[in-house]
């Protein structure tokens, strides 16, 4: 392999400072390099996402400009021992994911579906040809990837519902293609990306399997959704496949069907936990900084009783998802995360996001629903501090990598052996 990172800088950055919204000290769990690396990533996030995320997502842009940068960073590559700088924990790209959602969900989410959803489709699903290829590349920033799974037609019901087809073929020369054939719907980097996993369904044996479509490609189109009004940073795409030809060489080979797909979101429902984490993190930290510069009656809001009842409320919901995302991940470390522990703490972590955003929207009164910016306190603090991003970020994530509805019916056939989907 001949990709090389070099490992986090030692000298420029020291143990990562503890949060105020790490109540119960967590951050104390990872190791020396991986503070290191937090002091670097943290550095990185408030000089070049903080200051700008609100005119991205007012602009409905991705920060593409800052690809090299976040694969210098290490944030494509940590989780593959094939690519990753350094040795790290679970726990510590949970973080990762936290801290990139603290200070902005939409380019958690950019990264995410780069780093998480495409990438561990191949790290799961490649043979060790397809790993070399791709991983590299992918993990140096040379290339964008997209995950191409839910359709206009099924989103919660892709495991039984999943209409775009695959039909095997063989040239004249011997070799074997593929042309796939149907639409995909909410793809994220879907309308940008080089390379895009999608899956469709083998019209010979009916399962699952997987695609690199690599792009552009004779046959498909990807249009970018306008209008959204959560993780706006996020661009997605429609896309139309017409008989697109993928070569055989390009099948993710180790996917023999939605059972092994399952295995991909098992991983990365694990990690949305932790992002929707990161938004009620930077909700809260906007909202307590409001709350004690914001005076009515004379005196700060934050003295007020029902003022400190949200904060306490907010932060509760914060330790307690703190403490199932964590052991989440410590259980993938350990070999023992089935689908329903994922599934639990995303379900869990978003519903509690849900009402720790609402919370922090209220206590910032008016200037909740605005983005940041401008000084309406007169004294030199934003307005808001953009806790409307926050707001409106929370449905997205509550919703994507399976529904809190569909999470939780995981949770329920694990608790009952009775699968209650229909
Ligand atoms: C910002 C954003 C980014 C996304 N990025 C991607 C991406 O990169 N790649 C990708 O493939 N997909 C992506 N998605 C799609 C996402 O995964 C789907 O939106 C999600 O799985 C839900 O599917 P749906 O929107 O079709 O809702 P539906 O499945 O139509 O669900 C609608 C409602 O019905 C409920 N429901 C459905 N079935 C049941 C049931 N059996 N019991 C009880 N309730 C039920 C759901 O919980 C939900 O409340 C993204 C979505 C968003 C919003």
């Amino acid at each position: 392999m001949t990709f090389t990172l070099t490992p986090p800088r030692t000298e420029a950055s020291g143990p990562a400072d503890l949060l105020d919204a790490d109540f119960y000290a967590f951050q104390h769990l990872l190791t020396d390099a991986e503070q290191r690396a937090l002091t670097e990533i943290r550095a990185f996030l408030d000089a070049k996402v903080r200051p700008y995320a609100d005119d991205l997502w007012e602009r409905a842009e991705s920060p593409r400009h800052l690809v090299a940068r976040i694969a210098e960073l290490g944030l494509y590559a940590n989780a593959f021992p094939e690519t990753r700088r350094f040795e790290n924990s679970a726990v510590f790209r949970g973080w990762v994911a936290m801290e990139l959602s603290r200070a902005d969900p939409s380019i958690a989410t950019f990264i995410g579906v780069h780093s998480g959803l495409a990438m561990t489709s191949i790290a799961v699903g490649g043979s060790d040809e397809q790993k070399a290829e791709w991983l590299p590349k992918l993990a140096a920033g040379e290339l964008v990837a997209a995950f191409g799974l839910t359709e206009p037609g099924h989103g919660s019901d892709t495991a039984r519902g999943l209409e775009t087809t695959a039909e095997r073929r063989v040239r004249s020369d011997g070799t074997a293609e593929w042309v796939l054939n149907g639409s995909k719907r909410w793809i994220g980097n879907g309308a940008f990306a080089d390379l895009v996993v999608i899956w469709a369904r083998d019209l010979a044996d009916d399962q699952v399997k997987g695609f690199l479509v690599r792009t552009p490609a004779v046959g498909f189109a990807a249009t970018k959704i306008e209008r959204k009004q959560s993780l706006r940073g996020v661009e997605n795409a429609d896309i139309v496949l017409e008989n697109v030809v993928v070569a055989e060489a390009d099948r993710l080979q180790r996917i023999e069907g939605f059972r092994d797909l399952a295995v991909v979101l098992r991983l990365t429902r694990a990690d949305v936990a932790w992002q929707a984490l990161g938004v009620g993190v930077g909700a809260y930290e906007a909202a307590l900084a409001y709350a004690k510069a914001r005076i009515q009656f004379g005196k700060p809001i934050a003295s007020f009783q029902l003022v400190q009842e949200k904060l306490a409320v907010a932060l509760s919901n914060i330790t307690a998802s703190i403490a199932l995302s964590v052991r989440v991940s410590q259980m993938q470390d350990e070999g023992i995360q089935a689908d329903h522990h994922s599934a639990m703490a995303k379900a869990f972590v978003s519903a509690r996001v849900r009402e720790t955003v609402a919370l922090c929207r209220e206590i910032c009164g008016g200037n909740g629903i605005q983005l940041g910016g401008q000084d309406q306190l007169g004294a030199g603090i934003p307005a808001g501090y953009g806790i409307a991003r926050y707001f409106a970020d929370a449905e997205a994530v509550y919703t994507f990598e399976g529904t809190y509805d569909m999470n939780t019916l995981i949770v329920g056939r694990a608790i009952t052996g009775i699968a209650a989907f229909v």
